[in-house]
């Protein structure tokens, strides 16, 4: 039976590919991201400090100095600045300023009994079929009260509200987990030490919200299991992925960020794409003049109508060719899907002459009214739906082709 935790599920929320380099073809990578790098030597450095506090009392300056040496014994190059702003040092200084709000805030650290810290968790439970999970527990404390208390160090820049930590899966998961694994351990109470805003925030489950939680949980790993396909899902979280040089979506970029910058336009990919963009910008240019002239050419057409109509002409004379104004009587139906029209089709009916127009088809209408062939009564009562105006073609004669412009 596979092993779940809740980053691996959340994971595959996130982006199936991602899962599956990471969990299923199992391809490990160094590369890590500088806020995920400070999150570690918080958490490594509250565990020794913890540790410590069980024998001693431990000064600031001291713990402060375990950060620096686990800083500079665990950087690498692979990690991952993605704002291009910021450095590695004032991160490291960040981090320096959660400690000192933490370690002011909580000492002397006797807020009870340590019983993990960093604790390894595994258990498993029925629903339906039997799920495994596992997780580790930053820190598992013992309340004076009695109650068990699972506390999580965040050292992300955005706080959650209450509400995200009602809902919170981790911490709901290792409370299943404890009360398996701790049957005393009746009263569960939720911590977060939220570092960049030295604040602490509590939550608690009821029963139905953990029965809820194991069916959301499981869900999930049905669909885990089920999934065949493992697309990409490109968000803002691709900036912290470590397989660009293997998604679809990123390795082009990859490979060309890569090359020195007088390379870039001889790449053949990136010479398709210069090829698209030039003729993309050049058709949105010509489609732009287009409308213009569009516009211009309705203009005259008007203007050659007015004249038509003021001077009592068909054609005008120009000195590269000759306009042909011709203009005629139109019958105009109501629109489709207007009650008029509705009516009207009601009262074709009524009068027993729908047949010879379907649908309303307005040149069959336009037809039968000029045609006459309806009695008067009829025309009458069918005038109170239509209405005539006067349509102009415009027509343009050059040398030898004639064209229609409107
Ligand atoms: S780069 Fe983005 S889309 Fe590609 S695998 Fe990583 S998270 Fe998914």
């Amino acid at each position: 039976m596979s092993e779940y935790s809740i980053t691996q599920v959340g994971t595959f929320e996130k982006c199936r590919l991602q899962y599956r380099f990471n969990y299923v073809d199992r391809i490990r990578r160094v590369a890590e991201g500088v806020e995920a790098f400070l999150g570690s030597r918080f958490h490594e450095t509250m565990q020794w400090l913890y540790r410590e506090r069980a024998f001693r009392e431990v000064p600031m300056e001291e713990v402060l100095a375990f950060y620096e040496g686990q800083w500079k014994a665990a950087w690498h190059d692979e990690v991952k600045i993605a704002k291009k702003e910021r450095t590695a040092d004032e991160y490291r200084n960040l981090g320096r300023r959660f400690i000192e709000d933490y370690y002011r805030r909580h000492q002397p650290f006797a807020e009870g009994k340590v019983l993990g810290l960093e604790r390894k968790i595994r258990f498993s439970f029925e629903q339906g079929r039997s799920y495994a999970f596992k997780g580790v527990i930053d820190r598992l404390m013992l309340a004076p009260d009695g109650a068990f208390e699972i506390h999580d160090y965040k050292t992300g820049s955005g706080l959650p509200t209450q509400a995200d930590l009602d809902k919170d899966r981790q911490l709901g998961l290792y409370q299943i987990g404890v009360q398996r694994l701790w049957p005393e351990a009746e009263e569960v109470r939720l911590v977060w030490h939220m570092a960049a805003f030295n604040l602490d925030m509590r939550s608690a489950r009821t029963r139905e919200q953990l029965e809820a939680l194991k069916s959301e949980i499981t869900s999930l790993v049905d669909r885990i299991e089920a999934e065949k396909e493992y697309a990409p899902y490109e968000s803002l979280l691709c900036e912290w992925c470590a397989y660009w040089d293997l998604c679809p979506a990123k390795k082009h970029l990859k490979k060309v960020e890569a090359l020195p910058p007088d390379r870039w336009k001889d790449e053949p990919g990136v010479a398709i794409v210069d090829a698209f963009t030039g003729l993309h910008r050049k058709r949105q240019q010509v489609e732009a003049e287009a409308a213009v002239i569009e516009r211009e050419l309705a203009e005259v057409r008007d203007a050659a109508i007015q004249f038509a109509e003021r001077e009592g002409v068909s054609v005008i004379a120009g000195t590269r060719g000759q306009l042909r104004v011709t203009g005629r009587e139109a019958v105009v139906s109501p629109g489709k899907g207007s009650e008029e029209r509705a009516a009207l089709e009601s009262e074709l009916k009524a009068l027993g002459v729908w047949d010879e127009v379907a649908t309303i088809d307005t040149a069959a209408l336009e037809k039968a009214v000029k045609e006459g062939r309806w009695s008067a009564e009829v025309l009458a009562r069918i005038k109170a739906y239509i209405s005539t105006e006067k349509r102009y073609s415009v027509r343009l004669k050059e040398e030898k082709e004639e064209k229609e412009e409107a």
